[in-house]
Order: structure tokens, then sequence, then C-alpha cells
């Protein structure tokens, strides 16, 4: 069976070298050195295993569980823990536990190192989810391999993550993205109090473009469209994506009413001075583009997905205004902010 053929590796690395060059897509596997955090309540051993593991990744240290888990939950979280077992108050077998249960930690490869070497601690390390089980006293090369192997596979699978999270067409991030990071920039606004704005837009008389210059063009087209709004959204936390067909989408978090819309009109006259050609185009010369925007305070940690139905209805208005415009859909009280 043929895994990664070398075509394909290399179409995944330039899609991950897309996502985290130039433009505003914050992910986890930038070519930043991996992260090990080694979780030991005696500071000897975690000396030691420091020591051992110097030069396969950077070194974080935990000697309690809690603090295991907040490095863990971290925005900038390991690609490998090494897990004891023995320790007061949250065992390891627990803090395994807590990690698998959690969307935001379970694909972090969990290695056991433990003294406890009978089969049946081993089973229930594995069975709870860890990847591999270490017994003391460990061998020095065996444990570097191990260490070294598992962290080449979790890169491979953040590679091939990040690949299904990108556009292939543009480049930029897909729909599936989009809805990952709405669904937390919304939280995270909803715990600072913040409002968040969404823009949808979408090219005016695109199926005429495509009739009059061909499915190539379009796809040209669709390429710089996108890359213009790539380059418009340039804040932290800001996020641009191809939501489907002629359709993109920006998440731009912290941003009020008034913000969001300066940012869509920057959009919309950046896409129309790309001059473009468009013959077939009812009301101009260029290509143009429509977008809707809706602006909103979350009330709950949830419904994330109200924002982009009011941005799809104020586009459906900017559309039906005339095209190449912006409409905003304002809820009461959030416009303040
Ligand atoms: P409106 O101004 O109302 O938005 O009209 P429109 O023609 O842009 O909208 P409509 O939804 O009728 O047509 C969208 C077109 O987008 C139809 C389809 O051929 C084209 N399209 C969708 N995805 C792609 C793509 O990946 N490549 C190309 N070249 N065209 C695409
Ligand atoms: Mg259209
Ligand atoms: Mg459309």
């Amino acid at each position: 069976m043929e895994v990664y053929k070398a075509s394909n590796l290399n179409n995944l690395l330039f899609y991950r070298s897309k996502l985290c060059g130039e433009g505003t897509v914050a992910m986890q596997t930038n070519d930043k050195q991996q992260t090990i955090l080694i979780v030991d309540d005696s500071p000897v051993n975690i000396q030691m295993l420091g020591q051992l593991l110097k030069g396969e990744g950077q070194v974080k240290v935990a000697t309690d569980g809690k603090t295991a888990l907040n490095i863990a939950a971290s925005e900038d979280p390991p690609d490998l823990i090494l897990l004891d077992v023995m320790m007061p108050e949250i065992d390891g077998y627990k803090i395994c536990e807590i990690l698998k249960a959690s969307d935001s930690t379970k694909d972090i490869p969990i290695i056991f190192v433990t003294a406890m070497s009978q089969q049946e601690d081993e089973a229930k390390g594995l069975e709870l989810g860890a990847i591999d089980y270490i017994t003391k006293p460990y061998n020095a090369s065996i444990v570097k391999a191990r260490v070294r192997n598992h962290l080449e596979l979790k890169h491979y699978r953040d590679l091939l993550r990040d690949a299904s999270l990108i556009d292939g067409l543009t480049g930029i991030p897909n729909r599936r993205r989009f809805d990952e990071a709405l669904k937390t920039e919304w939280k995270r606004a909803f715990r600072d109090g913040q409002p968040v704005s969404v823009l949808m837009a979408d090219i005016d008389y695109f199926k005429r473009y495509n009739d009059r210059y061909g499915h190539l063009e379009g796809d040209e087209c669709l390429r710089k469209v996108a890359e213009c709004l790539q380059k418009t959204l340039k804040r932290p936390g800001d996020l641009a994506a191809r939501y489907g067909g002629e359709e993109f989408v920006g998440i731009m978090p912290a941003t009020n009413a008034d913000g969001a819309f300066k940012i869509a009109e920057t959009y919309r006259e950046a896409v129309k001075e790309l001059k473009i050609q468009h013959d077939e185009s009812l009301i101009s010369d260029y290509v143009t583009i429509s977008i809707g925007v809706a602006t909103m305070m979350p009330s709950s940690e949830a419904g994330a997905e109200k924002l982009v139905e009011r941005a799809d209805r104020s586009l459906y208005e900017a559309k039906e205004a005339g095209r190449n415009r912006v409409s905003v859909n304002v809820v009461k009280g959030d416009q303040k902010n």
C-alpha cells in the first residue's frame, strides 16, 4: 500500500508553506522546534530525561498534574508528553484520561515513563490512550529513538491536518478551518466581552465571467480575489477563508460594526483596483464584489453560526441594492463597542 507519494508530500509542504507564510493564519505547525513536555514529580527524573532529550526538541517541564494540564491546554501546546504515573494529587493515568477527553488536547501523543513495570500497568496506560509506554530503568538510546519516532509521526499528522484545512485552488483556509476558527473566536469574544465581526463577500456576475473568459481565467480571478482578502485582513486573529464557489469570508475579532464596515470597504475597493477586466458585468468594466457584514456581542459560548447567517443576509441586501457595495447588519447595542 502506498501511503505518502513524494508528490503528495510536496503538495502538503506547498500548502503548509502558504499557510504559514504571509497572511494571518496562525497554525500550530510552523517550522518552529517541536516541544516535549516532561511531567514528573521528581526533579531528578526531570533533569535526567531533559538532559537526554535536549537535542530532540524544546523541553518544557511540570512537576505536578495541574501545571501539566495547564500547559497542555495553553495556546502553545506541546507536541509530545512524557508522563510519570505515580505523582501526588493527580496521578499520570488520570492526567492521561483528562487530556484524552478534551478536544483541544486529545491529539497530543503521550508516552508513559514509569517504574510501574507490570504488564497490567502498561495495558492500562495504553488503553487510556497513551501512544507508548516506557518502563524504568530505561535505556537512553531506546527512549531517544522512541521520542524521535513519535515526534516525526506528530509532525506528519499536523501536516495532513493543516492541508485538510486549506482550499486547494486559492491556498487560503477553507470553510472547515473558518468554522473552527469562528467557534474559537466567538468563545474568546464571549469571555472577553468583545464584539466579533464577520464579512461575507461574493463576486458579482461571476457566472457571466466564466462564460465569457472560461473556467481557467475564472480560477485565476478567484485566486486574486482570495489573495486580496488575505492582504486586507492583516490583524493578528483575523482570518480570511474561501467559503465555497466564489464566496469568501473573513473573521475580525474584537472589531465593532464601524471598524468592520471600513475593512469591508477597503476590501471592496481593493478588488475593484485589481482591474480584472469583466466585459459582461452589468455594473462595471472590472470584477467587483458585494459584501455583507455582521457584528455581534456573543451572549453565550454557543451560537457563532448566527453571525454567519446575518452576514449572509447582509450580502443578499448588498446584491439587491445594486451590487459592488457593502451592507451591514448590526444588532441593537452591539455597535457601541
Ligand atoms: P451574482 O452577482 O448574483 O453573485 O451572480 P453570479 O453569477 O456571481 O452568481 P451565481 O451563483 O449565479 O454563479 C456563481 C458562479 O461561480 C457559477 C460557477 O460557475 C462559478 N464558480 C463556482 N466555483 C468556481 C470555481 O472553483 N472556479 C470557477 N472558475 N468558477 C466557479
Ligand atoms: Mg456571485
Ligand atoms: Mg455565489
